[in-house]
């Protein structure tokens, strides 16, 4: 006893570890809160990711894909701070965002869907989008000369949406974070959190545990089983979404906007040599599947060669096909801001298919709410998990 009692005298005192704030998950979205913490001066911050690289959940799947096209005043909000903020990125931020103003076309085929995007138009156009047009279907056949337009009565066209690299904003928003001293462990689980007097006490994790006030839970596709831990609830469901690139294709031009054909919802853009297809199977049901299903392939190339005859033409590598999770709440909109029954835990969750177009403004608006409880961006209460059970839920109709 008395020999252990002196190797333990020898044993270097470890305390626990301790974070103003513990953001659970370093995708895009936990990256821009960090990067949005530590602007405002808050950088006793603590990222924890279980797996060993960063951008291994939906980040690293998605299509890359931002506009501004939506259907509800806070989606137009969100999208122009964060598309404003994508096109000055490598100056503000210091590292590359990749961002490609190449626009994104709606194209319309009946006229429920004429006067749907002329209302969005115009609310977009209210909400400060003032470059937003109306489009015939000469001028779309001007944009996409191989698109088949005998049934598209018209379109709208935005010339600043576009698409941008989503590792790389990722990273940009994290290397800037570290560098104002935010930390970031890597292949660090978290386990459990433990509550006291309904208030967040410790963040235990498979590296031991950390203590702490407020949590951040940027889980994406996970973000329920986070607030599960917490005894909190969120209606964040996870919903596969499959993308097909085809090989090398010259028939359609360099550079042309993201398409979508609204009668099928199929839209593709170019990425770099080749054309990535993209279709959102109303018959996927939620789970977490991120394996790729070959059928689709047929499926998806029956709405692109209807759309676009010359797409029959291209070569498909199923193996270079991928799917990833979105991460879907009941009104298809982001949830923001505090759990209702648990103090310091804040979410950042069920961006629905937008996490990364809607990184910036939800960096800014979860920092502003962890640090001064409110965020003069957008009346954040709307996105409130709360909305749910107030009867308060808005619709996003605008989905890809
Ligand atoms: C195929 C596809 C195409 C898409 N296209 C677009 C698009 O064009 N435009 C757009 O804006 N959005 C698109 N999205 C959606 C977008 O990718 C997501 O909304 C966004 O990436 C969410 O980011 P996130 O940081 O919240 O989640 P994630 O990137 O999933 O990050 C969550 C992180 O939390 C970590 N984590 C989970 N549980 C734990 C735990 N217990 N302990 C520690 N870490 C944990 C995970 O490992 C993960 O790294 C697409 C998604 C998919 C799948």
């Amino acid at each position: 006893m008395a020999s252990l009692l002196f190797l333990f005298s020898f044993l270097p005192f470890r305390p626990m570890e301790t974070a103003d704030v513990v953001i659970i998950g370093s995708g895009i979205v936990g990256s821009s809160v960090a990067y949005h913490l530590a602007q405002q001066g808050c950088t006793n911050v603590l990222v924890l990711e279980r797996e060993a690289h960063q951008g291994k959940g939906s980040t690293g799947k998605s299509m890359g894909g931002v506009r501004a096209q939506f259907a509800t005043p806070v989606n137009i909000q969100m999208s122009k701070y964060s598309i404003d903020f994508f096109a000055k990125f490598d100056e503000v931020v210091g590292h590359p965002a990749d961002y490609r103003a190449h626009g994104y076309l709606f194209c319309a085929t009946n006229d429920k869907h004429l006067a749907y995007l002329k209302g969005n138009m115009e609310r977009q156009q209210t909400f400060g989008v003032t470059n937003v047009e109306w489009i015939s279907p000469d001028d779309i056949v001007k944009i996409v000369p191989q698109l088949r337009v005998d049934d598209i009565l018209g379109g709208t066209f935005c010339p600043t949406d576009g698409f941008v690299d989503p590792h790389s904003v990722m990273m940009g928003f994290m290397l800037n974070a570290r560098e104002q001293g935010v930390r970031l462990w890597l292949d660090t689980e978290v386990t459990g959190i433990e509550v006291e007097n309904d208030r967040i006490k410790t963040v235990n994790t498979s590296r031991g545990p950390v203590s702490t006030k407020t949590v951040v839970n940027a889980a994406g596709a996970w973000a329920a089983q986070i607030a599960g831990m917490a005894g909190a609830e969120l209606p964040v469901e996870p919903l596969r979404r499959q993308l097909v690139p085809t090989e090398p294709f010259d028939q359609l031009p360099q550079r042309f906007p993201m398409v979508i054909d609204m009668s099928t919802g199929f839209h593709f853009r170019r990425e770099g040599k080749g054309i990535l297809l993209a279709w959102n199977d109303p018959k996927e049901t939620p789970g977490f599947k991120t394996e790729f299903d070959t059928s689709f392939i047929e499926k998806i190339l029956t709405h692109a060669a209807s759309r676009v005859p010359v797409l029959a033409e291209a070569g498909v590598n199923p193996r270079r096909a991928w799917a990833g999770l979105y991460e879907m709440t009941p009104d298809h909109h982001a949830i923001f801001g505090p759990a209702p029954n648990v103090a310091g835990l804040y979410f950042v969750n069920g961006f629905s298919g937008h996490g990364v177009m809607h990184s910036p403004a939800s960096g800014r608006v979860t920092a502003d709410l962890v640090l001064k409880g409110k965020s003069e961006l957008i009346d954040a209460h709307q996105l409130s998990v709360t909305r749910f059970a107030e009867g308060r839920s808005l619709e996003e109709t605008a989905i890809l």
